[in-house]
């Protein structure tokens, strides 16, 4: 199984995703941990993205796109895996898409986590408060400032991913302000219903294409086109497909129009 969890932060993606690695034995792959993991460790990657999260930005695709197709090559994620926090840009997918057909892998589901942004920023802000007045400690982009431009990021960078995976026919939309056991049972059953439309319309025009890629089908469609081609018929458009016997009916043959001369 492997599957994309798309929405914006705070919207319980890596709850869910944990959810999903104890069903299906599947390894999440959060590119925020890895990121994070590479700053702790003081690494020159870490070195490079540090101030860009705590800003709230994105890292540089070039960056981000290096550190997955490493981590689903290594043999744990062979089994499947779970995309938390990537693709962030349509660039990321369209990569995304490169490194899945080069390792002749695809896809199952992309999952979106509607939510409701103005209930979810009330959501995030009161966690805040609560882990401050714990004075339990934050990540460095734990605040208010940092995720509205992490919101503002999601909405002109990512939430294009929307459309791109609706037209690849594999998105699937779940409400994100469920309760979390409610919002789990909800992509247990997209992913356990029939596939949409648009997939099963996909998957036909991709069998079709790889039917005319057969050398044989190619030989004999090419051989038909060769034998109209040898066979002009000026009358062609004009009738219809049982018409030459009638036409054959109201033209005498050769022999008897010689017959009907010498008479
Ligand atoms: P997350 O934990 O997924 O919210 O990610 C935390 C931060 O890591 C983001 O605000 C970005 O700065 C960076 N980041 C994580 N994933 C990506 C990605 N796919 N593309 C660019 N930046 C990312």
């Amino acid at each position: 199984m492997r599957l994309i969890l798309l929405g914006p932060p705070g919207a319980g993606k890596g709850t869910q995703a944990q959810h999903l690695v104890a069903k299906y034995g599947i390894v999440q792959l959060s590119t925020g941990d890895m990121l994070r993991a590479a700053v702790k460790a003081g690494t020159a990657l870490g070195r490079q993205v540090g101030d860009i999260m705590a800003r709230g930005a994105l890292c540089p695709d070039d960056v981000v796109i290096t550190i997955v197709e490493q981590r689903i090559a290594q043999p744990d994620a062979g089994k499947g895996f779970i995309l938390d926090g990537f693709p962030r840009t349509v660039a990321q997918a369209e990569a995304l898409d490169r490194m899945l057909a080069k390792h002749g892998i695809a896809l199952d589901a992309v999952i979106e986590l509607r939510v409701d942004e103005a209930a979810l920023l009330k959501r995030i802000e009161n966690r805040i408060a609560e882990m401050q007045s714990r004075g339990e400690a934050l990540r460095p982009d734990d605040n208010p400032d940092v995720l509205h431009r992490r919101l503002l990021a999601y909405r002109e960078q990512t939430a294009p991913l929307i459309a791109y995976y609706r037209r690849h026919g594999i998105l699937r939309s779940v409400d994100g302000m469920a309760p979390i056991a409610d919002v789990a049972a909800a992509i247990e059953g997209v992913l356990t219903s029939a596939p949409s439309q648009p997939q099963l319309a996909r998957s036909s025009t991709v069998k079709r294409a790889a039917q005319a890629a057969k050398p044989g089908i190619g030989k004999k469609s090419k051989a038909r086109a060769t034998t109209t081609r040898r066979k002009p018929d000026p009358t062609a458009g004009k009738r219809s497909a049982n018409k030459p016997k009638s036409r054959a009916k109201a033209r005498p043959s050769s022999k008897a129009r010689a017959a009907k001369r010498r008479r």
